[in-house]
């Protein structure tokens, strides 16, 4: 067992050299609140750097192998944008700077809402929202404003049970009520079980697009007819627009409102909590609602406007996460618009490529033509006793990071892949061998699944006792015990 960075430490060791104090002590007439010293590791700045290196072998990450977790879309995140992201002029801002001081960065933010504009066929994005799930509660609070401005008391918020599981909770805490829409036998939305769904009490239709089992609504503009006549809005979770790049512009197709996540699709490492980048776009009819201030550009320069009276207010303070948007818009223009179409044909590539080879060894519930991501299932296994939870586990001894398990919800011992389009034919085929592999060892020793994992710097936890109640010896904090389960 490996020893905390404290216990590493010893009084009077230190890894950093602080001149002695030849200024004079000015008294700032206030007592310092604190008494006493913090508590820090004491420890040389060798051991420190092999302290971190120790965790970070211990790690699993995006760059030591593939990671593939549907609906997170873990791809390669080029370097070149976190130096680009560092580069003083955007680094080094102060939120509180002047707009003549900043409009290179206004300028950004304005290039980038007009590129999104242009990917995604809609008449303004706004970039405040700081996560994929924070969008979703901003176009959730548009459509609140516009039924309201409307006069319109409109109180139903239609979601397929294929959705992603934010949406319905976007939708109560926007103070809506979400109806589910169960999926047809395809995995898709029947037009006819919707147009029996929507009515007078719609006001949003909320679909996740490709949906959750990585599926394109091929009834769309049916689906949007049926919701536009019943006079409610259209909102596209555009998450996983890394499968539609250049390929679906969802303002054509007649969407009225849709957050993408910046930290997926346009590449900014992710997980762990972020930093993430939700903007909203939406089309004509709402723009006066988007979150302020919006940058505007007139006679060439830039400025932040909090004009607009309709505007559902800020949603977050200063911009947003700017470092995002920077990581975003340098992956846009190194693309371009041809290079973002690639990206999307590759990722549906290497998903149909990679379903068909799983497909030898596991259930696939949708086997039809997927796009970025498809959902395997471990069902086949039950019969030795092994389930989708010991077949992630397993696959952590062979090296490789789990997919996304028991998500989504309608399909039994759920594996749900996403390989993106970074990875290379030849990582494709290990996994796939790998899975083949273990579902091997399920029919002929399923033990060595039970225990799995027993490679890693640790064994199967409880993962809910682990979040609940963590071990933190040297914080002093009090472990607030599990109920019976
Ligand atoms: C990841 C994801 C979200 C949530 O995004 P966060 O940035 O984690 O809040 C919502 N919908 C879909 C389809 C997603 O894949």
């Amino acid at each position: 067992m490996s020893r905390t960075i404290f216990e590493k430490g010893a009084e009077g060791r230190s890894g950093s050299f602080i001149p002695a104090n030849d200024c004079p002590i000015e008294d700032l007439g206030f007592e310092h609140p604190r008494e006493g010293a913090i508590g820090l590791p004491r420890i040389g700045e060798q051991d420190l750097i092999r302290h971190y290196v120790e965790l970070a072998a211990k790690n699993y990450h995006i760059d030591k192998g593939m990671y593939p977790l549907g609906s997170c879309t873990m791809k390669y995140n080029p370097v070149i944008n976190e130096e680009v992201a560092k580069l003083a002029g955007f680094g080094g801002l102060h939120p509180l700077q002047s707009e003549d001081d900043t409009q290179g960065a206004l300028e950004l933010m304005y290039e980038l809402e007009s590129d999104l504009c242009e990917i995604c066929g809609m008449s303004a994005f706004s970039l405040q929202p700081v996560a994929g799930a924070h969008g979703e509660l901003t176009g959730m609070m548009i459509a609140r404003d516009w039924f309201r401005r409307r006069g319109e008391d409109r109180k139903t918020v239609l979601v397929p049970d294929s959705a992603h599981g934010t949406n319905p909770a976007s939708v109560v805490i926007c103070g809506f009520t979400p109806k589910t829409i169960a999926s047809n036998e395809a995995g898709l939305i029947d037009p006819e079980v919707l147009a029996r769904e929507a009515g007078d009490d719609t006001a949003v239709l909320m679909l996740t697009l490709p949906n959750t089992l990585g599926l394109f609504e091929k009834d769309i503009e049916k689906i949007v007819k049926i919701v536009h006549d019943a006079g409610a809005l259209v909102y596209m979770d555009g998450a996983n627009m890394n499968a539609l790049l250049g390929i679906v512009r969802p303002g054509s197709i007649g969407i009225d409102i849709m957050h993408l996540n910046l930290h997926k699709t346009f590449a900014t490492p992710h997980g762990g909590g972020g930093p993430g980048s939700g903007p909203v776009g939406v089309r004509e009819h709402l723009a006066g609602l988007l979150p302020v201030p919006r940058v505007v550009k007139k006679d060439g320069r830039f400025s932040l406007e909090e004009t607009d009276e309709e505007s559902i207010g800020r949603v977050h303070p200063w911009f947003g996460n700017f470092n995002v948007l920077v990581k975003a818009y340098a992956y846009i223009k190194a693309l371009g618009g041809e290079g973002l179409r690639e990206v999307s044909e590759n990722a549906i590539i290497n998903a149909n490529y990679l379903m068909k080879k799983v497909a030898r060894d596991y259930d696939i519930k949708y086997p039809g033509r997927c796009m970025h991501e498809f959902v395997a299932s471990g069902r086949n296994l039950k019969q030795f006793g092994v389930k989708t939870l010991d077949v992630a586990k397993r696959l952590l001894d062979y090296g490789l990071h789990a997919p996304t398990v028991y998500f989504p919800l309608i399909v039994e011992e759920a594996l749900m892949i996403e390989p993106v389009e970074t990875e290379k034919k030849e990582t494709l085929d290990h996994f796939a061998e790998v899975m083949a592999k273990i579902a091997k060892e399920a029919a002929e020793n399923p033990d060595i699944l039970h225990e799995a994992p027993v490679t890693t710097p640790v064994r199967r936890l409880n993962e809910a006792a682990a979040a609940r109640c963590p071990e933190l010896s040297w914080s002093g904090l009090e472990c607030v015990p599990m109920e019976d389960e």
